[in-house]
């Protein structure tokens, strides 16, 4: 697999959106990510911290790392002075440990509130009540050092297009109707919809995803040890 002609081949897709690639290069050596560096890719996603870690000491400076996995509380310390953005927050806790862990480091850390969309019961996220209810909070209010910026999903794994569709249509309704009943302020700014992955991509892209995460579509199939 070429990274640069499937980083170019993608960017062709998404370029008529307003849409972000985020390259996902989870499990993928360092000599890979350099490629899609020196393609002009700066936007990487990981999802496990003992691999970003690292790839964070050992790559340029500029890129920009995201968090795309489950996050166990107890590990948002390491990643806590250089995570560009969390996409993946599920759970007021974890929040919590992520504001905690920012005002140690003197910085606010950008968030994304993961939403559970797929009919899988294993994927993590709030449904809509759920995230009314954590933004309303007192709690919430209190966490300085965070500011949420959005949401992200995944659809379930299928290759039925119009389930996908329908569930990134009822993630964007969502995303729409908190768009307006919280206007942007210092705690909350809805600006960005991360759905879409190498599968259903174009998909997300007409339901007006604004980051697109795409691994296999870039670096190839990964090889699982
Ligand atoms: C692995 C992963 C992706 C990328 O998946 P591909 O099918 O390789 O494009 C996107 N989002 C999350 C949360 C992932 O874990």
């Amino acid at each position: 697999m070429n990274v640069k002609s499937g980083i170019a081949e993608i960017q062709g897709h998404i370029s008529k959106y307003n849409c972000r690639l985020v390259a996902v290069s989870k499990t993928y050596p360092i000599e890979a990510i350099m490629e899609a560096y020196e393609a002009g890719q700066r936007d990487f996603g990981e999802n496990k911290v003992q691999e970003m870690v690292p790839k964070f000491e050992a790559l340029p400076k500029d890129i920009r790392w995201h968090m795309i996995g489950h996050l166990q509380s107890n590990k948002v310390k390491y990643i806590a002075h250089f995570v560009h953005l969390i996409h993946s927050v599920d759970s007021f806790k974890l929040l919590s440990e992520i504001n905690k862990e920012a005002v140690k480091n003197n910085r606010v850390i950008s968030c994304l509130l993961q939403m559970h969309i797929a009919e899988e019961e294993t994927k993590y996220g709030f449904d809509e009540s759920e995230l009314f209810s954590l933004l309303d909070s007192p709690e919430f209010n209190k966490l300085n050092n965070i500011k949420v910026v959005g949401l992200m999903g995944m659809a379930t794994f299928t290759d039925d297009k119009e389930k996908i569709k329908a569930e990134f249509s009822s993630i964007k309704s969502t995303f729409d109707v908190l768009k307006s009943k919280y206007p942007s302020d210092s705690k909350i700014s809805m600006l960005e919809l991360s759905i879409g992955m190498s599968n259903d991509f174009l998909i997300a892209c007409e339901q007006g995803s604004t980051m697109v995460r795409i691994g296999t579509s870039i670096f190839g199939k990964r090889d699982y040890k």
